[in-house]
């Protein structure tokens, strides 16, 4: 158990009834956070709130920082953490999703092994990754954000604090005016979070509205996400393909006025 946020509820609902319940709030350095030339470094108990307040992670990887605050009420954030989100891996969350546009490495450990498992091989289904019964995970280490790279987040939920129905992560690079680097992700469209290669139609090109609007277009024309309660599959998809024209146009103009995010 790390905060508790998704545990309990599970417990509470009959969904989950584990024999034996292990805290791993007193676990020594388990929270803490470090930066590198390269790399963020965030143990796995690492509290949401604390991220989303850090001035070193708002400055290396500010996309985190941000996708950060669109999770639940800062009541939940103020115990659910970074470990315990990637763990339960909810396809709507934002942690994995940042994970996988940045490709992360999810580093775990067992008590005689310690592993390092990229983003894209962890998350494996709706709830399912690739962690093992006996491993725990122990930090989350994401790339810092280049100098000159635009981010942006986007998500829409029927009401503040809400799950999303759709979740858009973008990063672009330009150089002399054309996008030199892109990378695109979504939550709540599949199963898992997803990468979408389409992003790469960007590159060579100058920015445009209707660029925009061909590459969200192309982005999730092959999406079939699910009907629930909450939207229509239909719905998720339209929702995902305007927030992908947005995410563009924002990172977009992130990376034409972008500041310095050397290590500091
Ligand atoms: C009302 C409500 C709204 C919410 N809305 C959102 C939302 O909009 N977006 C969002 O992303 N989340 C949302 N959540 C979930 C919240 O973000 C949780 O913080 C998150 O899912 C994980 O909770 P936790 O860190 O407390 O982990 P816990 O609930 O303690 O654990 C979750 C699971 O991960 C496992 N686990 C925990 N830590 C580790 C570890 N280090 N290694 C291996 N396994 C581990 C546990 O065994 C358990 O299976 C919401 C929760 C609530 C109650």
């Amino acid at each position: 158990m790390a905060g508790g946020q998704s545990l309990v509820p599970l417990m509470n609902m009959r969904l989950a009834t584990p024999r034996h319940l292990i805290d791993l709030k007193n676990v020594a350095g388990l929270s803490d956070i470090a930066m590198s030339e390269t790399s963020v470094t965030i143990g796995s108990m690492a509290r949401q709130r604390q991220i989303e307040l850090s001035p070193a992670i708002r400055r290396a990887c500010p996309i985190l920082a941000e996708a950060t605050t669109h999770i639940a009420h800062f009541q939940i954030r103020q115990r659910g953490t970074i470990g315990g989100s990637i763990a339960h891996a909810d396809p709507a969350a934002e942690l994995p999703l940042i994970a996988l546009l940045l490709d992360a490495r999810i580093v775990v450990r067992a008590a005689d092994r310690k592993r390092s498992i990229p983003a894209r091989d962890f998350f494996v289904s709706t709830f399912v990754t690739a962690l093992d019964e006996s491993e725990v995970i122990e930090t989350v280490v994401l790339p810092r954000l280049s100098s000159g790279e635009g981010w942006a987040f986007e998500e829409f939920a029927r009401r503040h604090g809400d799950f999303a129905l759709a979740g858009v992560a973008a990063t672009v690079t330009l150089t002399g005016g054309r996008y030199s680097g892109a990378r695109l992700a979504m939550s709540g469209v599949a199963a898992t979070p997803v990468v979408l290669p389409m992003a790469e139609r960007l590159l060579g090109e100058e920015p445009s509205r209707a660029l925009y609007r061909a590459v969200a277009a192309a982005a999730t024309a092959d999406l079939t996400p699910e009907s629930d309660i909450h939207a229509t599959g239909e719905d998720r998809r339209d929702i995902a393909c305007h927030l992908t024209e947005i995410a563009l146009a924002a990172a977009t103009e992130r990376a034409l006025h972008s500041t310095d995010r050397s290590a500091g």
